[in-house]
């Protein structure tokens, strides 16, 4: 026995599961996926052209109310392709929060461009849109091409704001700084399809929108990604980049940009639909979940994240927050070796040696949740 043993015992109690593994997050497959990827082989269509590819970005537009979605092969090109399109460009900087997967950083580097690292809120575990205007007020000048970063001399042409483990973080007022310095925003929503701002989905705020369908994501395509859109005419050149550039023509090759083989095969989006069909039930399994947490840690004396303030989360990971770095070590060691998955937060992207020289604030909200936040079991729980 031990003093996280009534945690271990109550998660294996939730998942029913009295001796075998728990894992993170599983994939739940009970609806079409085998019918439609078994339609995909006898079509012979299981590549990026087929219909199954059409209707799954037409069913996240719907579902997301945006104007046009662009699937793509995963959520880190996606990123790319949204900072391309956003007109981020060589030697940039683009901000984005230090708390964060490492896709995010990863495809600001795609760009040759410089993340630039801000830091979260302690409830959302989003960018901060305080720590954001703070930083800007200090270190930015308005030219005609742009902001300017005074210091470093480099244009910051986008921001990234990440929705972290499906909570929404402050993203209108996180716009609104962006507005005031000419900055476009890029949602990384890939963790939060299903999750509401103020009745808006998440992605659906900035100019692009990214959603994820990784394994390990709410709903999964195998692997695959999503570009939300405002506008049809950005909808349509993403496309267009998603597929070599190739302009239509009955059999000449002509492509008339450098473009990306960045569009998800039928496959993977045979699979997306029909895990998007059970996504109600999945949403509300979470959400179940999530609340027999939240009573189980409110006695153990323990902080278990929790949507926050004018949000729905989707609760794709649950979190709890242990007092120190040394009792969230002791978690970590005596879960897993319990056989049940738990998992730090992400090692900030600004303590990574590829981005160590990168700028940042004080990151004071970051370091404080990075030395204590961990991820428990979360998938949904769903018996037919
Ligand atoms: C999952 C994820 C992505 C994209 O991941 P892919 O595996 O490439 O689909 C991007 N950003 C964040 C924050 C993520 O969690």
């Amino acid at each position: 026995m031990n003093r996280f043993s009534s945690i271990v015992k109550k998660i294996r109690e939730i998942y029913n599961e009295p001796e075998g593994f728990i894992p993170l997050h599983a994939p739940i497959f009970l609806g079409n996926e085998k019918k439609y990827l078994g339609e995909c082989i006898d079509s012979t269509f299981v590549s990026s052209v087929g219909k199954f590819v059409n209707i799954f970005e037409e069913e996240i537009a719907n579902y997301t109310k945006s104007k046009s979605a662009v699937v793509c092969v995963n959520g880190t090109n996606a990123l790319h392709l949204a900072l391309k399109l956003a007109g981020v460009e060589e030697g940039d900087e683009v901000i984005t929060q230090a708390l964060t997967f490492i896709s995010t950083a990863n495809a600001i580097s795609y760009c040759n461009a410089k993340p630039v690292f801000i830091d979260v809120d302690n409830d959302t575990l989003g960018m901060s849109p305080n720590a954001l205007a703070q930083f800007l007020e200090k270190n930015v000048e308005i030219r005609s091409t742009g902001c300017y970063n005074i210091i470093s001399q480099r244009r910051i042409k986008c921001c990234v704001p990440m929705h972290t483990f499906g909570h929404p973080c402050r993203i209108d007022e996180i716009i609104e700084v962006c507005n005031r310095y000419n900055i476009e925003v890029v949602e990384d929503a890939a963790e939060s399809l299903g999750s509401y701002y103020k009745g808006k989905h998440t992605g659906t705020f900035g100019s692009i929108g990214v959603l994820s369908f990784n394994g390990n994501k709410i709903i999964t395509t195998g692997g695959g990604g999503m570009l939300l859109f405002k506008d049809k005419t950005l909808a349509e050149k993403a496309k267009h980049l998603t597929t070599q550039a190739k302009i239509l023509h009955a059999w000449e090759f002509i492509h008339d940009d450098i473009g990306y083989n960045y569009r998800m095969p039928n496959l993977n989006a045979a699979l997306g639909l029909a895990q998007f069909e059970i996504i109600d039930k999945l949403l509300f399994s979470k959400r179940s979940v999530a609340e027999i947490y939240y009573s189980f840690f409110k006695t153990e004396g323990i902080n278990f994240i929790q949507e926050p303030e004018n949000a729905k989360s989707n609760y794709w990971l649950n979190a709890i927050l242990l007092n120190s770095k040394d009792d969230r070590d002791q978690f970590l060691k005596i879960t897993n070796e319990a056989g049940v998955m738990t998992r730090p937060v992400w090692r900030l992207m600004n303590e990574l040696q590829m981005f160590s020289d990168c700028i940042t604030d004080d990151l004071n909200n970051s370091k404080y949740i990075q030395d204590r936040l961990v991820n428990i079991p979360s998938s949904a729980i769903i018996n037919e």
